[in-house]
C-alpha cells in the first residue's frame, strides 16, 4: 500500500491518505496506529501531496555504498557513520531545494528511505523488519564545501529544504536489490543497487536501535550511492526508486542570497 500525507486546500490541515492509481481515499486516525481507509475518491492531481512524515529524528549514514566511499576518498568504515538531519530541513514533494549563500557547492544525494512505525531499543537484524513502516526516497542535499571544511556535518547537512522527502511511504518493498537512480535536469547522476549497499538495511536498523530508541515517525536514509554533483538554480532534481516512485524538486537560490 501506498500512504500519503496530503491537503485539498492550502489552509487546510494535512490528512493521511492511501493511494489506488490515481485516487486517494482518506485514513482515519494515522498510519502509526491501526486504522480504517475510506474509499479512494479524491484525484490525485486536485490535491498537493506533502512530505510522507513530519519525522521526529532524521537519522542518516554516511558511505553506505562502497563507490561513492571511493569517490570521496573516504574509508570503507567497519561499522555505520551516523549523522543527523534537522526536521526543519523536510520539504515535500515539488518544492523548492533552496542554495544557502554559505556554500558555492550544494550537492544532491538520492537515497532509499526506511520509515519506522513502531518504537525498538536493541533489535536484531532478523527482529528489525517488525520497526519498519514502510520505505521512501529522499534527497540528503549536502553543502559538500561545507562538508569537508567542517570535522561536524550540522551545518552541510542541516540547512532548511535539504531534505526532500516523498511522494509517499510504500508498505511493500524488497530492499535486496533495488535500483537507486538521481538525475538533473534528465541527465542520469547517480545509479546503483541497495545490493551494493556496505550495511543493508536489517543491519543499519540494529546498529541505530543499539545507540538510541527508535519512535514511529523517525526515519532513515541508508546512504547515496556515487555519481553525486553540484546543483544550480533553474535545475530539476529528481530521485526514482525502483517499486516506489520518484521524487522532484526544483532547485532555487536562497532568497537571503542577494
Ligand atoms: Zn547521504
Amino acid at each position: 500500500m501506498r500512504i500519503v500525507r496530503f491537503q485539498r486546500e492550502p489552509t487546510d490541515p494535512p490528512s493521511w491518505g492511501w493511494v489506488k492509481e490515481d485516487r486517494i481515499g482518506v485514513i482515519e486516525e494515522s498510519p502509526f496506529e491501526p486504522f480504517r481507509r475510506q474509499e479512494a475518491l479524491l484525484l490525485m492531481d486536485k490535491v498537493r501531496l506533502l512530505a510522507p512524515v513530519t519525522p521526529g529524528k532524521i537519522v542518516c549514514v554516511g558511505w553506505n555504498y562502497l563507490v561513492h566511499a571511493d569517490e570521496l576518498n573516504a574509508e570503507v568504515p567497519k561499522v555505520p557513520l551516523l549523522f543527523l538531519k534537522p526536521p526543519s530541513s523536510v520539504i515535500g514533494p515539488g518544492q523548492a531545494i533552496r542554495l544557502p549563500p554559505q556554500s558555492n557547492q550544494v550537492e544532491h544525494e538520492g537515497e532509499l528511505v526506511v520509515i519506522i512505525g513502531r518504537q525498538g531499543r536493541w533489535v536484531s537484524p532478523d527482529e528489525s523488519t517488525q520497526l519498519i513502516l514502510g520505505y521512501s526516497i529522499a534527497n540528503d542535499v549536502t553543502a559538500r564545501d561545507l562538508q569537508r571544511s567542517d570535522d561536524q556535518w550540522t551545518r552541510a547537512k542541516g540547512f532548511d529544504t535539504f531534505c526532500p522527502l516523498g511522494p509517499w511511504i510504500e508498505t511493500e518493498l524488497d530492499t535486496s536489490d533495488t535500483l537507486v537512480k538521481c538525475s538533473v535536469n534528465g541527465q542520469l547522476r547517480q545509479m546503483a543497487s541497495t545490493r551494493d549497499m556496505i550495511f543493508p538495511v536489517r543491519e543499519l536498523i540494529a546498529f541505530i536501535s543499539s545507540i538510541m530508541t527508535l519512535e514511529p515517525g523517525d526515519i532513515i536514509l541508508t546512504g547515496t550511492p556515487a555519481g553525486v554533483g553540484k546543483l544550480n538554480p533553474g535545475d530539476e532534481v529528481t530521485v526514482e526508486i525502483e517499486g516506489i516512485g520518484s521524487l522532484t524538486n526544483p532547485v532555487r537560490e536562497d532568497a537571503h542570497s542577494k
